[in-house]
């Protein structure tokens, strides 16, 4: 699988931050007081109540929103709904500034990073600590390696309090913080299980010139894996901001991960959706998306794969390899049909349909203007050759 983007987080839902902040609170970790708005006008009604400087931060769930221009420290409600104003409408990574939220501001002495992922290497959770704050953790890990403190956790003991002690003394924190680090720490761990969580980052934990630790950005990814448990998540999950395509296959059932090749896949089951990949780069191509359909798929399902991988513009040459034992590969065929009847595909479709009802799939395609291939290996090599424009689309 090395090339993939399929480590790490998988497929996840990324919270805006002042979702994410609700979850922490929680948890007991402290945060400035703020409200979420969507107007000037309610910006400046919030920053007269919250009184004295405020922070104007645009919610949408990327990072980096400091140096696009993103977040605003002012003086007061004039101020605020001005810098409101700006920020409303603001493009930030392609995404429409829809939100707003207004926070008291504090005053930072110094900014550390605090966070919990899943390191899939050790299948443990790790916890992560840094003085170099306020940056992206990439970042910090590239520019200042050493300052990166980490402690794997066991799953039968969870976070001990002697690794909180190793975090600490590692970023240097003074020991007058440490009872309040140790709690947030703590705090941090009980969410991420809690909240299925593939990443939770306090980033930066702020140490005020009063000397007190304050969360001022939080984030958090969800494991898509476990939306059955939270029927809430739907609502957390924003139309405007979501990948559409993602989207689209999440409500029709679909694993769907979008990669950056030319050779759209649809399979049955998560391993075969591999070994189809890998096998994709070994003949030199690229593959343009991770897609299982999953076991026992109806044509209505197969149909909505094709439509989404077909919508992607970067796929030059579709390959579909059903391996049929729950998938009838005659509901394979149907599915594929009745896209094809709908829409004029402007590049080939590779096929390789074995297993249950073959014969059936097989005599339903002889219809179809798709490529059939015997063995997986063939059918790499002729969306390959097609993609490199050996194959014109549509040719046999
Ligand atoms: P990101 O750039 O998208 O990660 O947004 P953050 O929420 O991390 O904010 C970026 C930076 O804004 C932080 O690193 C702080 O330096 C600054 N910032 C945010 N809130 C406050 C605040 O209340 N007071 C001060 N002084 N700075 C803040
Ligand atoms: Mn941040």
């Amino acid at each position: 699988m090395q090339g993939h983007e399929l480590e790490g987080q998988g497929n996840s839902l990324k919270l805006q931050e002042y979702q994410a902040k609700k979850i922490v609170a929680l948890y007991g970790i402290p945060l400035p007081e703020g409200e979420i708005v969507a107007t000037p006008q309610d910006a400046r009604r919030v920053a007269a109540r919250l009184g004295g400087k405020v922070v104007i931060k645009a919610q949408v769930p990327v990072g980096g929103r400091d140096k696009a221009g993103g977040i605003a420290l002012v003086d007061g409600p004039d101020a605020a709904e001005a810098a409101a104003r700006y920020i409303l409408g603001m493009q930030i990574k392609g995404l429409v500034v829809r939100e707003l939220l207004v926070e008291e501001a504090v005053a930072v002495a110094q900014e550390l990073y605090l966070g919990l992922v899943v390191d899939r290497g050790s299948r443990r959770i790790v916890m992560m600590a840094s003085a170099e704050g306020g940056v992206d953790i990439e970042e910090v890990a590239r520019r200042a390696p050493t300052s990166l403190v980490r402690v794997s956790l066991d799953p039968f003991l969870g976070l001990r309090p002697y690794q909180i002690r190793e975090l600490a003394a590692g970023i240097g924190l003074p020991p007058s913080l440490f009872t309040a680090f140790s709690a947030l720490a703590q705090g941090l761990y009980d969410c991420f299980p809690a909240s299925d969580a593939t990443l939770v980052e306090i980033n930066p934990l702020a140490v005020t010139q009063a000397g007190q630790l304050i969360a001022l950005d939080a984030k958090i990814l969800l494991d898509d894996n476990a939306f059955y448990r939270h029927p809430d998540w739907a609502a957390l999950s924003d139309e405007h901001q979501d990948d559409p395509r993602e989207r689209e296959a999440r409500e029709a059932g679909l694993s769907y991960v979008k990669l950056d090749g030319e050779i759209g896949c649809m399979v049955n089951g998560a391993g075969l959706a591999m070994a189809t990949m890998d096998i994709i780069q070994h003949h030199g191509g690229r593959p343009a998306n991770f897609l299982d359909i999953g076991g026992g798929a109806r044509a209505e399902r197969v149909a909505a794969a094709l439509r989404i991988i077909l919508a992607d513009e970067n796929v030059r040459a579709v390959l579909i390899n059903i391996f049929g034992g729950l998938t009838r590969c005659d509901e394979v065929a149907r599915g594929i049909l009745s896209v094809l009847s709908e829409i004029q595909p402007r590049v080939p479709i590779i096929v390789r349909l074995v297993g249950t009802n073959e014969e059936e799939g097989q005599r339903i395609l002889a219809r179809a203007n798709v490529t059939i291939a015997e063995s997986l290996a063939g059918a790499a090599q002729k969306a390959v050759k097609a993609v490199r424009g050996v194959l014109k689309a549509g040719l046999p």
